[in-house]
């Protein structure tokens, strides 16, 4: 007999569930079966596509056996099993993706903590909440071994050869003191029904059945009332997905959705569409209430299964829906796939391709659906969604105004979010100009930019993106219908040639001032530009034409792009109608005009956005003025 230890990882998971007061452990069992039917799936695919494997029955079924002497509660199934290795690899280790996040995110407050355990899917070591000893008995289909692995969850598990009959696996629950209700008929089925009624596979347990007592026809008792033990069918089995609409009800697709995301959180939605033409199909995708934890990783789990004529092909397979989707669960089927599919061939296959974009559609159009007719389910959407949904932006030109549509903006002058549909209403139909400030901040902060002030007294509104995915993406989306999206910097009015006349004028009469700030702030900046378009603030930076964003130039550089160059020096520009820019344009105090230089360009690299250089030399500059002033 090997004795081994458990994976760090898989060893955290198994004292958290050991321990855990998790107030739903009726789980474990919908966990257990998830992972029968995923056995059955495995050897149903394999028996169907490779030859290695055509003479081994498939006849698929689960067994739930209680016995209430032993206080054992079974799971069996005849599904793929696992030999010595596949058990050293699957019941010690974890290798699923959000394990790490999983971990990272728990507080050691039993609330929070057993509100993630539910999100995280537990799997098999689910068991362990109700059992101080497991025992998994098992053999993989086309072998001749089996083999019996034991833990009691204490760090440490064992492995041996043992007898098994068929192939298939057997997991065996030494359920604890207090837990004996997971042996009673009624509450088993009652679980069963409620997570795990519509997996693929039949499910049986033996049921008492209660026969009346016979008697002739003058009503003589021939025969006492008993009770008899009937093996019978306890979950419907039926591919939920392959059911029409109408004989499915909500429970149905709440349930379900249960099984299929490990979730006890109602979906926030679903869509199940029937595609009948040159390619028949079946989707049912269902958008979760909440994030998943991985959902802002590289590693996440996908949450679309493919199947093929109900077969299942995969569940791991990033490519059968675009990234930004990646917050789906559901099912893909099709009998127009081949069935001996490899990962590469699914990729490059044109019906998939089809499948993929008319899914894409199908989800993108019912989430427009959503958005009007639901607005507040929207919102839920799009709080939990929405910045992942902005990734189609870049990764999905084909739908970009599609999805340009599904999302919702803060403005400058109105106080709710509203659409890109809703803004173009108060788009100069002339110029058809949508103007937007992307800059990472609280939107607050964003409204009393410098930069806004043009737009202020010309009474125009201006798109406000204050999250770090916008300040990506925002510089690739140019255009929506027939308007230009442009950066607020980058905005140009007309002048009518009195305002023209008096730029001219001021440029003139303040450009000693420009020159001694430029002198004093050297190679920071650019160039010194006198402007018109300020009204409250005395300075602001401006990008050159050319030049990429301030947010863009730190992205290259934390990519490690820029490689040696610095990030462009920016434009100052100063607004000669200001106080005290014309003030400092009469004083002949230099070491003034030296600090005042110095303190406003940092001022504005603040409202920018942009970090100080030199906090101290800010705050002593600031000092030296203040000083002056008393
Ligand atoms: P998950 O199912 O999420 O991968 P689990 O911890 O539940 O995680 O299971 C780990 C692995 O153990 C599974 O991926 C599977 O390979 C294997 N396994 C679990 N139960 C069975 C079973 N009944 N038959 C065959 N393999 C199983």
């Amino acid at each position: 007999m090997a004795k081994h230890q458990f994976q760090t990882e898989a060893n955290q998971i198994l004292q958290l569930m050991i321990h855990s007061l998790y107030s739903n452990k009726e789980i474990f069992l919908r966990e257990l079966i998830s992972n029968a039917s995923d056995a059955l799936d495995k050897l149903n695919m394999l028996v169907l596509t490779d030859p290695n494997f055509k003479d081994v029955k498939f006849d698929p079924r689960i067994d739930i056996k209680r016995d209430k002497d032993a206080k054992t509660l079974t799971v069996a199934d005849t599904g793929i099993g696992m030999n010595e290795v596949d058990l050293m690899n699957n019941l010690g280790t974890i290798a699923k993706s959000g394990t790490k996040a999983f971990l990272e995110n728990l507080t050691g407050d039993q609330k929070v903590d057993s509100h993630l355990i539910g999100q995280f899917g537990v799997g098999f070591y689910a068991a362990f909440m109700v059992a101080d000893k497991v025992e998994v008995i098992t053999k993989k289909a086309g072998e001749e071994q089996a083999y019996k692995w034991i833990s009691d969850g204490s760090g440490e598990f064992e492995i041996e050869p043992a007898e098994k009959e068929g192939h298939g696996t057997e997991i065996i629950l030494y359920l604890k003191e207090g837990e004996e209700e997971f042996l009673e008929e009624h509450r088993i089925e009652s679980i069963v029904k409620k997570y795990s009624n519509h997996i693929p596979f039949p499910i049986f347990m033996d049921k008492e059945k209660y026969i009346p007592a016979k008697t002739d026809d003058d009503g003589k008792e021939i025969e006492p009332a008993r009770t008899e033990i009937e093996n019978v069918q306890i979950n419907s089995a039926n591919a939920l997905w392959t059911l029409p609409k109408s004989e499915l009800k909500d429970e149905d697709y709440i349930s379900f959705y249960e099984t299929l995301a490990h979730s006890n959180e109602e979906p926030l939605k679903w869509m199940h569409h029937k595609a009948e033409g040159a390619i028949e199909y079946t989707t049912l995708f269902y958008i979760p209430s909440k994030a998943p934890m991985d959902i802002y990783r590289v590693d996440y789990q996908p949450g679309v299964k493919l199947y093929i004529n109900r077969v299942f092909i995969t569940d791991d397979d990033k490519e059968l829906m675009p990234t930004y989707l990646r917050f789906l669960r559901g099912v893909i089927d099709s009998k127009d796939l081949p069935l001996n599919v490899s990962r590469e061939i699914l990729q490059s296959n044109p019906i998939m391709a089809k499948i993929r974009n008319a899914s894409v559609k199908k989800v993108l159009s019912e989430l427009a659906k959503m958005m009007k007719k639901e607005p507040e389910k929207y919102d839920t959407f799009y709080k939990e969604f929405g910045n992942v949904l902005k990734e189609g932006l870049y990764s999905d030109f084909a739908n970009r105004e599609k999805i340009l549509e599904l999302l919702k903006f803060h403005t400058l002058n109105s106080d709710e979010m509203v659409t890109i549909e809703e803004f173009i209403k108060n788009v100069d139909e002339e110029k058809k100009e949508i103007y937007y400030l992307a800059n990472k901040g609280s939107i607050d902060m964003l409204k009393h930019s410098p930069v806004l002030e043009k737009f202020k007294a010309r009474g125009i509104d201006v798109l406000l993106l204050n999250e770090e995915v916008d300040t990506i993406i925002f510089p690739m989306v140019t255009e929506y219908k027939e308007y230009k999206l442009v950066p607020a910097t980058d905005a140009k009015f007309d002048e009518s040639e009195d305002e023209k006349k008096e730029k001219e004028e001021l440029a003139k009469e303040f450009e000693g001032l420009a020159k001694e700030f430029k002198t004093f702030l050297g190679e920071d900046i650019k160039e010194v530009e006198v402007t018109t378009e300020l009204t409250d603030s005395p300075v602001a930076l401006k990008v050159d034409k050319d030049d990429p964003s301030y947010m863009m130039a730190q992205m290259m550089k934390q990519m490690g792009q820029a490689g040696d160059v610095d990030e462009p020096a920016p434009i100052l520009e100063i607004n000669p109608k200001h106080e005290l820019i014309k003030k400092l344009k009469e004083t002949s105090d230099q070491n003034l005009i030296e600090d005042a230089a110095h303190v406003l360009f940092d001022q504005a690299k603040l409202f920018d956005g942009r970090e100080l250089d030199d906090t101290a030399d800010f705050a002593m500059r600031l000092n030296r003025i203040m000083t002056k002033a008393l």
